[in-house]
């Protein structure tokens, strides 16, 4: 598919954040000041054209086959149907076209953009993902998507998604956001109906949330909590671009202004000390 990047180029309105992305809180493009977006070019081109990228998407692909393999074919019985739970973004679509367009515009996230672009239905795959649901589907386990897309986006979404190959999973199948980012609530109605053998997300509040809203220190002693789960019942996709950890650093103040968000950003720099 080919994108027009160009579509949304304009006026930046500021609304609400829809999805992990950094939301921009001051119209945007800086004219005369530094493009607020640059420091993301390495993540996105990394995203973009590392092999390695592919390598780690591949990894967590394939080890989730194995659990699945491991989970479903013991002769252990199920009180429910087995599911697995993906996030959309950055777990089954790359959005990373969205984020270079940013960077070439001199843009920073916004509600606005984002929903022009989900519109446009032009998101890539994640290498893996769909080999992974046809795999889930043979083995008669259901894929249940609980993304932070908005619940306008589910027609976009669920048409992208057909588009690229992954034709087994329902619309009803897709939990979306209604009210809050945090996703304790959808996993339990999920959990109400299937029992969850599998978690696939980029960002770690796709697993519990206990990873929202909270600080780097935080995040990381809650991974340390969390480790012997970590390519068992979840599995995590690399992510460079955007997500709770940047939050982590702005204190979650997306109001911040570009450029004291850069300030953090700088100070955030664990440096090495000389004769230490
Ligand atoms: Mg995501």
């Amino acid at each position: 598919m080919k994108i027009n990047h160009f579509l949304f180029i304009g006026s930046v309105v500021l609304l609400t954040a829809s999805c992990n992305q950094s939301e921009n809180t001051e119209n945007t493009p800086i004219n005369d000041k530094k493009n607020p977006s640059a420091y993301s070019a390495g993540a996105v081109l990394w995203q973009q054209h590392a092999a390695e990228y592919e390598a780690l998407c591949y990894q967590a692909y394939n080890l989730g086959e194995r659990r699945l393999d491991e989970l479903v074919d013991t002769n252990k019985t199920y009180e429910k149907p087995l599911a697995v739970v993906m996030d959309i973004d950055e777990t089954v679509l790359d959005n990373s076209s969205y984020n270079a367009t940013l960077i070439k515009n001199e843009l920073l996230y916004s509600k606005k953009s984002w929903m022009e672009w989900t519109a446009m239905q032009s998101a890539d795959l994640v290498p893996g993902a769909l080999e992974f649901i046809q795999y889930a589907k043979s083995k008669n386990v259901e894929v249940i998507f609980i993304s932070n897309r908005m619940e306008a986006e589910l027609n976009d979404t669920y048409q992208n998604v057909i588009d690229l190959g992954i034709d087994t999973v329902s619309k009803s199948n897709y939990y979306l956001k209604s009210a809050t980012s945090n996703k304790d609530e959808r996993r339990a109605n999920v959990a109400d109906k299937y029992e969850v053998i599998l978690f696939f997300g980029d960002n770690l509040g796709d697993f519990n949330g206990v990873f929202d809203d909270t600080t780097v220190i935080e995040r990381k002693k809650h991974v340390k909590n969390f480790r012997p789960l970590f390519g068992d019942k979840l599995i995590i996709l690399p992510n460079p671009m955007y997500g709770e950890w940047e939050g982590a650093l702005y204190n979650h103040d997306f109001s911040a202004t570009p450029e004291f968000r850069d300030s953090l950003r700088m100070n955030a720099l664990n440096i090495y000390s000389i004769g230490k």
